[in-house]
């Protein structure tokens, strides 16, 4: 071999293992995106209902008080499945599940702009909405005649008890959700299946 043809042959193999080193780096970069980006996701969603959790509903609502203060109003809407525990007692913990599923399912498919929408935990649920006072209320009113009216499959007739609250100034979350909760243990209190402006 002359030593032309050994340079380039060189030149050859470095530029290969540059080509293979830029290729592992960009692999391994985008398996980083793709993974970051799934558990950014997954950290806002609920397993079992897909629907926002806790945490995301967290965000939202300091999102809304920032909002709030500069003038766009929001209520919440608070609710709770009655007597679930007999669904599971009855039917067992599987079909407390779907019920679950199919109640979130029904509430997502039903929201309008502006609505946001999350399971805050157990049978708990939350809808923020732009919606206040009166309309509040019709909002509420509205969603409860329409788990009253559904067959939840496995389960049939449930119905759920609802607090509503307007965002009033000064709030901070624990205000908010202790005022939506409040109107919740009336409509628990006085029977179920209820919705209590608070
Ligand atoms: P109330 O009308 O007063 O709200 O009565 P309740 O039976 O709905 O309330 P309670 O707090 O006594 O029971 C809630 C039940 O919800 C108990 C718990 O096992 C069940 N639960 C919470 N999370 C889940 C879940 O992810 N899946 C199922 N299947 N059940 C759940
Ligand atoms: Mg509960
Ligand atoms: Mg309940």
């Amino acid at each position: 071999m002359t030593p032309e043809s050994i340079d380039s042959l060189t030149q050859f193999h470095a530029a290969n293992i540059v080509y293979i080193l830029v290729l592992f780096y960009a692999q391994n970069m985008f398996r980083a995106f793709t993974e970051r980006d799934f558990f950014k996701k997954h950290a806002y969603i609920d397993s079992l209902t897909r629907v926002a959790n806790r945490h995301q509903i967290d965000v939202w609502l300091e999102e809304r008080l920032e909002a709030a203060e500069d003038g766009r109003a929001f209520s919440i809407i608070f609710f709770d499945i009655d007597l679930f525990k007999k669904v599971n007692d009855d039917f067992g913990h599987k079909i407390g599940d779907c019920v679950l599923k199919e109640l979130s399912a029904i509430v997502s498919g039903n929201l309008t702009d502006g609505d946001l929408f999350g399971r805050w935990g157990g049978e708990e649920f939350i809808l923020i909405t732009d919606n206040t006072g009166g309309q509040a209320y019709e909002k509420a009113e509205h969603f409860r005649k329409m788990v009253e009216n559904h067959c939840f499959k496995g389960a049939g007739s449930l119905t759920a008890s609802f607090g509503v609250t307007d965002y009033q100034s000064g709030d901070n979350i624990d205000s908010l959700l202790n005022r939506a909760d409040e109107g919740l243990y009336v409509s628990k209190n006085s029977g179920r299946n209820k919705v209590t402006v608070n």
